[in-house]
């Protein structure tokens, strides 16, 4: 099974539009990054993450050219707002999959009002099934068991999830004791840190380096990440042996 990280960048992305600081001036292609996603796939399964305004960018990029489903984290615009770009994948498969909590399918379906209609739906609009994910309760895609693990993000609860023995968690701030049981003898973590500094609803590095001694994955990387937390270059030398700065366009394998 193969993760790519489609984007690993924090909500404004970097470069952020109109900065001077030089991270958002940097050469360097790992200090590039868009909204984050990842796309988990093997011979069998295509399954993408979140859904933020650099889709497209991404889905080319990557070269991704099948949908078995489209999970999401919370309803965030970071994470959501690129959904009207399934349309090639719609065109080629038919209704795509979709799965979130309940309150983000709300959501989505009010934001996207006509990806969601069953009458009168204008022709080249996408059409979604959707399929609510529930606290504690796994689900599949084509025969892939997928764990939900919740966690909140300030006030907001949000869904990370386990394919294997890969855990994908983004926009974590807090998570009970009892999800750690789902984290179980995890190969590869992705945690999400922010910067240096603390922030309201994201981890930041030393909660997030906490976070990765507590579960004990084999790797963690570090992703949702801020132009303030600095160049990839030098963050990557502070970090521990098996904790890495995720990057866009990384591909790791996974057994
Ligand atoms: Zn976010």
């Amino acid at each position: 099974m193969k993760v790519y990280f489609l984007g690993t960048g924090t909500s404004q992305g970097i470069p952020v539009i109109g900065s001077h600081h030089s991270v958002c001036l940097s050469d360097n292609l790992k200090d590039k990054r868009l909204r984050v996603s990842v796309w988990i796939h093997d011979a069998d399964f295509s399954i993408v993450i979140d859904c933020g305004p650099d889709f497209r960018q991404q889905m080319l990029t990557s070269k991704c050219v099948r949908l078995d489903a489209l999970l999401f984290t919370h309803e965030h615009a970071d994470h959501t707002a690129g959904l009207d770009d399934i349309r090639p994948f719609y065109f080629a498969q038919g209704d795509i999959p979709i799965y979130a909590h309940d309150r983000v399918l709300k959501n989505l379906a009010r934001r996207f009002d006509y990806i969601f209609e069953k009458e009168n739906k204008y022709p080249g609009a996408p059409s979604v099934v959707t399929h609510e994910v529930k606290e504690n309760e796994s689900f599949s895609v084509k025969n892939q068991t997928i764990i939900p693990i919740n966690a909140m993000h300030g006030n907001l609860q949000v869904f990370g999830y386990r394919i294997k023995d890969f855990v994908y968690l983004t926009d974590v701030k807090t998570i009970e004791d009892s999800e750690l049981d789902k984290l179980k003898n995890v190969e590869v973590l992705v945690i999400n840190a922010l910067r240096f500094e603390p922030h309201n609803t994201h981890f930041n590095i030393e909660e997030a380096l906490n976070f990765i001694n507590l579960v004990q994955p084999k790797k963690a990387y570090l992703t949702h990440i801020s132009h303030i937390m600095g160049f990839h270059d030098e963050v990557q030398k502070q970090l521990p042996n098996n904790v890495f700065l995720a990057f866009d366009n990384l591909e790791i394998e996974i057994e």
